[in-house]
């Protein structure tokens, strides 16, 4: 009997196999749905010799039960599965998932029915007349033209009845608008001319080709990966028209409005999204077309990397130093490093876009891997913005202020040239710390390891790592004393208020997740700055990203030394990379910004490369810093966290996994030890690290450690290989 090997979409159940039926011919890649149990499931045929599965005789094989009618997925995707999986030490089904997140888009769905406005008779009720007005030509559900219409969905079904609207059926999976590579021609700097060159020629030939896009912010890395773009879209894939995809990795997808507005400038039309907040009805659209091969360029989250590709040609890493393309929970993946695994299991062109190339990048670079594209000036002549440094020793703020005279001053007279400014603090809320006067209590976290920051905007304390949150307390929670409570430090809620004190005549933004949570809210700030009704905006890292304000001529960073403290590996890189792109926001016109620097230690290495744009030295001697301890890129690194609601079972547990830690040459293991957050949303955590030589397998080191050591059900053992987060 013909069987066939499934990997099924279930953690921890692996491949299994199922009978081919008569008349179903199945091939590696084909999606199908199988029974399991009483139920039937989602999988996908794969390579029988891929995957080790339970033997199971004929007479007990059970059938496949359809094959779905989309496109099989491709032998590159699974390739890909299976490397993220083996590599991250994740079940390959929680990888596949990340494949097929949208089971629905599995099955072709029914036409539905829209409507349009058609002949207008002379007479009508004023109610339909102004709902005729306000439609025009508008198309939609008879829901969404009753709220375009601004009247009941009562009168739209009347509209219909009486012949007035038109009915139209429509394909919920109509095919997004292809962008067009020759809508509108850029004009080039003659080095953005030649690095879009390159990328263009590596399109072309299909093969793999990782390109590190390197320009300082304002020297116009977009407009030269646009021509990449361009040139997929010009890939002929056989068929007479282009086929060839696009993928745009992007950090946050809320702050793309800017960069989804050029886009549509230079190709005519805006590209597919992919991302958390989608609708489920356009989360499928997008699933299908990605897999038709209609969906011609994709701007997206991480897990975009993942979608089916018909034929991908180019993938775009944007602003590719972010920290957060590392996924912290589920597969614990870096979308940076998995990209360029996709890109070359697919023998096609990548693109790392960042002003501030990751040290890990850098290192490829050195090492011939990958190459590099330098992007020097401002495009258009532009200057750099001139950066100082404001000691803080010797210039102390004001007790309970955290704005220097200095930069007072500086903030008073870009007001007064009728400028604006921007002050960075990356910290959320009002104040990190609530303290009681007469106890000396710190009000933390029920379920974590951390202070309750103090939000005045919404009058509550809020945890930053689980989401708790209570009203501002009237007593002291711990002694009940009155009015005992003080907020310890600023957050940039606070800083707003000290701005409203000092320059009140400044009109203030606040530009942080807590204010600009959606695409629109991004959308309205743009416009708002653009139409200078805004002098100041106060911001975390979240106005670091993708801003162009041309009279935005001041950058103020309240606290400079905040990204050292309690540092980890990359705390000096992460630094610097912030300050340098939130500098970059100054000045982008004919005339230069300046950068202010408030810190306790202007002498610092990292300072001192800020304020004379020595990016180069300042790599320099973290790279060789790295080198000398054997940290990433040059040794690995892997985190395990053990966690558990049951204190005395975690640390068993972790004692345990201490005890038989593996042994070999190149190979230490540190811990374990209570993590820094000792508690996450009521869950015990204990950490250990282990740090290894590069030529060692720690994947499989690792694997059979862990399967000697005995983990109770109600403890977890998590691997992060190449940890970014060691909290
Ligand atoms: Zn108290
Ligand atoms: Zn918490």
């Amino acid at each position: 009997m013909p069987r066939v090997r499934v990997l099924v979409l279930q953690h921890g159940l692996g491949a299994l196999d199922y009978a081919v039926p008569d008349g179903l011919d199945l091939g590696p890649g084909d999606i199908v749905e199988v029974p399991l149990g009483p139920r039937t499931i989602v999988g996908v045929v794969w390579e029988a010799d891929r995957w080790a599965a339970r033997e199971v005789a004929d007479a007990k094989l059970r059938a496949v039960v359809r094959r779905f009618d989309v496109p099989a997925m491709t032998a590159g995707l699974r390739r890909l599965i299976e490397w993220t999986g083996a590599y991250y030490m994740a079940p390959p089904a929680a990888v596949l998932r990340m494949a097929l997140s949208v089971p629905s888009a599995l099955v072709a769905a029914a036409g539905v029915i829209e409507y349009r406005l058609g002949a207008v008779p002379d007479k009508l009720t004023p109610q339909r007349t102004a709902a005729a007005e306000r439609l025009g030509g508008r198309q939609g559900s008879v829901r969404e033209l009753a709220r375009h219409g601004g009247v009941s969905e009562g009168v739209i079904r009347g509209m219909v009845k009486a012949g007035m609207l038109t009915p139209i059926a429509v394909s919920p999976d109509a095919a997004p608008p292809v962008p067009d590579p020759d809508f509108a021609q850029p004009v080039l700097s003659y080095e953005q001319a030649v690095a879009a060159e390159d990328i263009a020629r590596a399109v072309g030939t299909r093969d793999f080709a990782p390109f590190v896009l390197d320009g300082v912010t304002g020297s116009g890395k977009t407009e030269v990966y646009f021509e990449g773009i361009a040139a997929a879209l010009r890939a002929d894939g056989g068929r007479e028209t282009g086929t060839g995809q696009t993928l745009v990795l992007v950090p946050e997808i809320a702050l793309t409005a800017p960069w989804l507005a050029r886009f549509a400038a230079r190709f005519g039309c805006a590209p597919t999204p992919w991302h958390s907040d989608l609708r489920g009805s356009e989360r499928r659209r997008a699933w299908r077309a990605v897999a038709s091969g209609d969906a011609r360029v994709v701007v997206g989250a991480r897990s975009a990397l993942f979608l089916p590709y018909a034929d991908l040609r180019l993938i775009v890493v944007d602003e590719a130093h972010e920290s957060s393309f590392k996924q912290d929970e589920g597969v614990q993946y870096h979308a940076r490093d998995v990209a360029v695994m996709r890109a070359q299991i697919e023998g096609i062109a990548v693109v790392l876009a960042t002003a501030t190339p990751a040290i890990e990048t850098r290192v490829q670079v050195a090492r011939g891997r990958y190459t590099e594209l330098k992007l020097p000036t401002r495009f258009g002549g532009a200057q750099l913005p001139r950066v100082a440094t404001i000691d803080l020793r010797t210039n102390p703020p004001p007790r309970g202020h955290w704005l220097s005279l200095p930069l007072v001053g500086a903030l008073r007279e870009t007001f007064v040239a009728g400028e604006q400014s921007l002050l960075f603090l990356n910290r959320r809320g009002y104040a990190p710390l609530t303290l009681c006067r007469s106890c000396g209590e710190r009000i933390e976290c029920p379920q974590c390891t951390a202070w309750l920051v103090e939000h005045r905007l919404t009058g509550r304390l809020q945890c930053h790592h689980c989401g708790y949150n209570v009203p501002v307390p009237k007593l002291c929670p711990a002694c009940a004393a009155p009015d005992s409570l003080v907020p310890c430090g600023p957050g940039v809620e606070r800083v707003a208020e000290e701005v409203a004190r000092v320059l009140p005549d400044l009109r203030v933004a606040l530009v942080t997740s807590d204010t600009i949570f959606s695409p629109a809210r991004a959308a309205a700030l743009v416009d708002a700055v653009e139409a200078h009704e805004i002098d100041l905006l106060i911001g975390t890292q979240l106005v670091t990203k993708g801003y162009h304000f041309p009279d935005l001529m001041l950058v103020g960073v309240v606290d400079a030394d905040l990204g050292l403290a309690g540092g980890d590996l990359r705390a000096g890189e992460r630094t610097f990379q912030q300050i340098a792109q939130v500098s970059g926001r100054a000045g982008r016109g004919a005339k230069p910004g300046r950068v202010l620097l408030q810190t306790h230690q202007p002498e610092a290495r990292i300072m001192r490369a800020l304020v004379d744009y020595d990016a180069e030295g300042f790599y320099a001697a973290e790279t060789d810093a790295r080198r000398d301890l054997g940290l990433p890129p040059f040794g690995r690194l892997a985190g395990i966290v053990v966690s558990g609601e049951d204190e005395a079972a975690v640390a068993a547990t972790a004692r345990s996994l201490g005890r038989s830690a593996p042994q070999a040459d190149g190979l230490a293991v540190l811990g374990p030890a209570p993590a820094p957050l000792a508690m996450l949303r009521g869950r015990h955590r204990q950490r250990l690290l282990v740090h290894a030589r590069r030529s060692l397998d720690l994947q499989g080191i690792i694997a059979e450690w862990l399967e000697g050591v005995a983990v109770p059900a109600s403890v977890r053992v998590t691997v992060d290989i190449d940890p970014y987060n060691f909290l």
